[in-house]
């Protein structure tokens, strides 16, 4: 058996045409289905569970999964880098070494037969038929070699990959305890369901309605989608420059994700946070 050659190893992965796959149809049918039981058992508790575990794993997917570990935009401590990391693995996304590679390849061949939510393929596709997919055997051979190696030589970030339910199932026990069937309903189902959509909007409608101040990237600018996601909407901004931590880079472009990383600079947390906006304002093009 020979070694791969280098230059086979970079070459696209085509994701159209990819046959549907049992475990995340099964996964998001039964999230959406429990999302309507929840309005029929609804309750203090409920809802409390709703809003606490909706910008835990908003946050855990924005500032965890997506600027953290797919851009290492910002240089966590380890504690911290794990927290957010198990915060992204509730939002039920799969684990970070599968969530990372997907994303990097989106970057590098975005809106064409080699970005696995193609926006070119009709937003339906973009926004959730991708999902329900399987991902190519390419895919897997190149997850931990190529794509995402720096997640697998992290035993915690490598363990949550192969475990990734291990958090919500944990979590999922002490909503039980705590509030009982509805608390489980509101805090998981309608929850996850929530995240699912306003995280697929970044891929759909943040690549198909907005603005695009910077015309040679992908993404636009939407505002809708940067208030549902905590700043992602901001998404030509963040085409242009991936490695930026900060997304909005106009005045009147809230980043609630931005805003939660530079509190987490001030408390010494993070440190090597790259922010677009420091190079614009020398005019200077940022590093990517
Ligand atoms: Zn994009
Ligand atoms: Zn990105």
């Amino acid at each position: 058996m020979s070694a791969q050659p280098a230059a086979a190893a970079n070459e696209p992965i085509d994701f159209s045409g990819a046959p549907l796959s049992a475990p995340p149809i099964i996964t998001i049918g039964l999230m959406h289905v429990g999302a309507v039981a929840a309005l029929f058992f609804p309750s203090t508790v409920g809802v409390v569970s709703f809003l606490v575990l909706y910008v835990i794993s908003a946050l855990g997917i924005v500032v965890g999964y997506h600027r953290m570990l797919s851009h290492r935009s910002f240089r966590p401590k380890k504690w911290v880098e794990y927290v957010l990391a198990t915060c992204g693995a509730l939002a039920l996304q799969g684990g970070p070494g599968t969530w990372v590679a997907v994303h990097r390849l989106h970057h590098a061949h975005s809106d064409s037969d080699a970005d696995p939510h193609n926006s070119q393929a009709g937003f339906s596709f973009c926004h959730f038929r991708w999902v329900l997919n399987a991902l190519p055997e390419t895919f897997y051979e190149r997850r931990y070699t190529v794509l995402a190696r720096d997640i697998d030589r992290d035993p915690y970030l490598r363990f949550l990959s192969d475990y990734e339910l291990v958090p919500t199932i944990v979590m999922s026990l002490l909503l039980l305890a705590i509030g009982g069937l509805s608390a489980l309903l509101w805090g998981l189902c309608l929850r996850v369901v929530f995240v699912y959509h306003v995280t697929w909007l970044v891929n759909s409608a943040a690549h198909m309605v907005g603005n695009k101040p910077f015309p040679d990237a992908t993404g636009r600018n939407n505002l809708l989608v940067a208030l549902l996601t905590m700043g992602e909407g901001w998404h030509n901004n963040h085409h242009a420059y991936p490695r930026s931590a900060r997304c909005g880079l106009q005045p009147r472009q809230p980043d609630f994700g931005w805003w939660v990383i530079s509190g987490l600079e001030k408390l010494g947390l993070v440190d090597k946070v790259h922010d677009a906006r420091k190079y614009l304002d020398n005019g200077l093009r940022p590093t990517t």
